[in-house]
């Protein structure tokens, strides 16, 4: 999809828009850093430095890494089911509503355990932005049809949905936690951070400032106050 093509998905509609990232942020851990972790081998987290050290793509990194990993759908769905959403992201999402705020994930993660997890707790509606995981004849199938929206090194370049973003709304609020977010961290009008982690540590260290929280709760409270009460 090319840019002008997002430009024109703006409904104009809410002058507010949320956008939230998935692994270690909805997620309460970093499932797809998991699923390499616990199928995959050395070479896998060798790959995955590559990547942290911006030397290959996004779909690179996944293509490489998932060529060491047998594993079956049954095991997979298995083991993702072993991981949850936050539970107060839930009353995010309602609260979100109740304001007539937009709210998109954005993930440069996989579709295959996001659209697992967020069913399990009955958010079947939301749209996202994810990279596609899917199996076909027992053979896993990587697809990345959003790597053209950016410049490639991510599946999900999510600096350009903030971007498009910010000729339709009247202020963006962003909450992540890691190395993806990093670029979407100077745009956001509002930014969340996990405590403690890449994001919140990356904001500091180049004076941008950032909201770090531990709980959506405390997401919402500053939203309000910035939003509603103040009257941006
Ligand atoms: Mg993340």
């Amino acid at each position: 999809m090319l840019v002008s093509q997002i430009l024109n998905e703006c409904s104009g509609a809410m002058a507010r828009k949320v956008f939230v990232d998935f692994d270690g942020t909805i997620a309460s851990h970093d499932v797809g850093n998991q699923i390499l972790q616990v199928f995959g081998n050395e070479e896998v987290m060798r790959i995955d430095q590559l990547w942290i050290n911006g030397d290959i793509s996004t779909r690179e990194r996944a293509e490489a890494q998932f060529a060491h990993i047998d594993v079956s759908e049954y095991e997979l769905k298995r083991f993702v089911d072993s991981f949850h959403v936050e539970p107060d992201f839930i009353e995010f999402v309602d609260w979100c509503r109740s304001k007539d705020v937009e709210l998109e994930i954005l993930s440069d993660g996989f579709d295959f355990y996001i659209d697992r997890m967020l069913a399990a707790v009955g958010l079947t509606a939301l749209p996202r932005r994810a990279n596609s995981l899917a199996f076909e004849e027992d053979k896993i199938i990587l697809r990345f049809p959003y790597e053209n929206d950016g410049n490639r090194m991510f599946g999900v370049c999510k600096d350009v949905y903030l971007r498009s973003a910010a000729n339709c709304y009247e202020s963006i609020a962003f909450i992540g936690d890691s190395n993806s977010d990093i670029p979407a961290a100077p745009i956001a009008d509002i930014l969340f951070a996990r405590e403690g982690l890449i994001l919140a540590r990356y904001c500091k260290l180049n004076e941008i400032p950032v909201f770090e929280f531990s709980r959506f709760v405390e997401v919402s409270t500053v939203l309000h106050a910035k939003w509603f009460d103040e009257g941006i």
